[in-house]
């Protein structure tokens, strides 16, 4: 932290670039890019994603303030590069970002995947659940993503990953939370779907009505210790706050309600995290691109405060 945020290389928060989990120097977390956008319904260029997030990582000056911690002090975080992925092949990709998550996780370290857009997640939440069992899910999301099939006869899509991780047991039916879902969708059937494989729809418009505190007394209450993945669409936010995404819908959550919602999840044992659509190119003043950082830093703040990683000093 010695140089000034505009020089040197953006590597995430100015951590070490370990490209792969190395024996006898452990790792808490690693960012891991996963830049694929091959599968996006509208605008593309979420294949930039983990670059935007990393340019604007450099600033992240390491302490946070609202929950009183270091999160690169508690944790030691590598930037793990990305994945080597496939444009034309999806399922290939997928399989790519499994396995490299895969090795992370197995070396007992916790992934934060940078997307890229949605799909990624599928990947990322099966390797998670490889080793902890079905999670608890906490999707942040204008829409739920649980289509059956985006295109007839495709079964992955950044409208279906969290279908295929349910199908896949990745995910904890009994405690899976949609926040943010708003916009028109094909049918009233969209939401009722969802319904019916058991997420629980909290909609931008639920945030507003009923406040950041109520929602997560009820999220707290329902995931206690289970172990807990975070995906992070950032179309979750309205375009105000979020422009350079694929597939923006008006009237969503304002930047202080997302971190209201994620802070107050500190000291749930999470166990993965992803922040995905942030798409640069279409990402005036890099704005969604600065969200996407300090999405992941609030983030690692919760894998600091996870009951799984050793407390800071000085907090219980
Ligand atoms: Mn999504
Ligand atoms: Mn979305």
């Amino acid at each position: 932290m010695s140089s000034p945020p505009f020089c040197g290389i953006a590597s995430f928060g100015r951590q070490e670039i370990r490209l792969t989990p190395i024996e006898g120097q452990s790792a808490d977390v690693a960012v891991l890019g996963c830049p694929f956008d091959g599968s996006v319904s509208y605008r593309s260029g979420t294949r930039f994603g983990p670059r935007g997030v990393r340019e604007q990582s450099l600033m992240l000056w390491g302490y946070h303030n609202a929950l009183q911690v270091a999160p690169f002090d508690v944790l030691k975080v590598v930037d793990a590069g990305d994945v080597d992925v496939i444009p034309v092949d999806i399922a290939k990709t997928h399989s790519l970002i499994e396995a490299a998550a895969s090795a992370w996780v197995e070396a007992g370290t916790t992934v934060l995947g940078l997307g890229g857009e949605h799909s990624v997640a599928l990947p990322l939440l099966k390797a998670a659940a490889k080793k902890h069992g079905p999670l608890a899910v906490v999707h942040f999301d204008a829409h739920g993503d649980t289509w059956t099939e985006e295109y007839p006869g495709y079964p992955l899509s950044h409208g279906t990953p969290f279908i295929r991780a349910i199908e896949a047991g990745a995910i904890d039916t009994e405690c899976y939370f949609q926040l943010g879902i708003r916009g028109p969708t094909y049918a009233a059937s969209d939401y009722l779907d969802a319904r019916a494989l058991g997420a629980k729809i909290i909609s931008a418009d639920d945030v507003g009505e009923r406040g950041v505190k109520s929602i997560v007394e009820e999220i707290r209450r329902q995931v206690g210790t289970k172990p807990l993945y975070i995906s992070f669409d950032v179309d979750a936010l309205d375009p105000a706050f979020a422009p350079g995404t694929g597939t923006p819908e008006i009237g969503g959550l304002t930047s202080r309600e997302a971190v209201g919602l994620l802070r107050g999840l500190a000291g749930l044992n999470v166990v993965g995290a992803d922040v995905v659509e942030v798409s640069p190119p279409y990402d005036p003043a890099a704005i969604t691109s600065v969200l996407g950082a300090n999405l992941a830093f609030e983030m690692l703040a919760l894998m600091a405060l996870s009951p799984s990683r050793k407390p800071p000093a000085g907090r219980a």
